[in-house]
């Protein structure tokens, strides 16, 4: 027998009308290729954000600068999206970072209006799926955005939004399998790590 409501709810630990009210979401979304605008090439220094929670949610998520993101907002979609992404720290702070750190890493990305700027200016942020050493502040992000996976939502609940985010992380994770996208895990827009160049030749 399937679990009541209430079961469900306190499994999930969120309220029972969130959960009679939300549908279940697909597990993979989008085309099997690319498809426009895709692929977007992003690059940036990271940038201090507004303390809206990312890590108090278990996502941190790293802004790029407004400069850096008309290659996505001029799509003009808010949204949450993911690709993959690389942090390349200055060579005076690379001991700041394992190897494991300076990977090509799938990442998901909210694009949304910034309430800072009173809703006019659109803010890219990035949460790389990977336990980093250290942060990253000021170090260089380069990102490839490969798709689109959902609209913001108002959230009634932070259980609910924190739910959603880990949805959109398996989804993207799902996403990337795809042989179409996973190629640009290799792609000329990110540096091979030098451990890895060295082990090449
Ligand atoms: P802010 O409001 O400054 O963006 P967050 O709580 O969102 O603060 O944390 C973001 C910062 O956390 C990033 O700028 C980066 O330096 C660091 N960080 C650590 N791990 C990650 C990760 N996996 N993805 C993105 N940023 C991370
Ligand atoms: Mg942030």
């Amino acid at each position: 027998m399937p679990p009541t409501a209430a079961e469900y709810a306190a499994r999930q630990e969120i309220p029972v009308a969130q959960v009679q009210s939300r549908a279940p979401r697909p597990t993979i979304v989008g085309p099997d290729t690319l498809e426009q605008p895709f692929p977007i090439y992003l690059v940036g220094p990271v940038q201090k954000g507004f303390g809206r929670g990312g890590k108090d949610l278990g996502c941190p998520t790293a802004n790029l600068p407004d400069d850096s993101i008309t290659p996505i907002s001029s799509v003009a979609k808010t949204g949450v999206y993911y690709g993959y992404a690389q942090v390349l720290p200055p060579q005076d702070h690379l001991s700041d970072f394992h190897n494991a750190d300076l990977k090509v890493l799938p990442m998901v990305m909210s694009l949304g209006w910034n309430p800072f700027y009173k809703n006019k200016v659109l803010t890219a942020e990035i949460h790389i799926m990977h336990n980093f050493k250290s942060d990253f502040y000021g170090y260089e992000m380069r990102a490839v955005v490969l798709g689109y996976i959902r609209p913001e939502l108002d959230y009634i609940s932070r259980e609910a939004l924190i739910e959603d985010i880990e949805i959109d992380k398996q989804v993207a994770l799902n996403c990337l399998q795809r042989p179409a996208y996973q190629i640009y895990a290799n792609d000329s827009h990110f540096q091979i790590p030098e451990s890895e160049f060295k082990a090449s030749m």
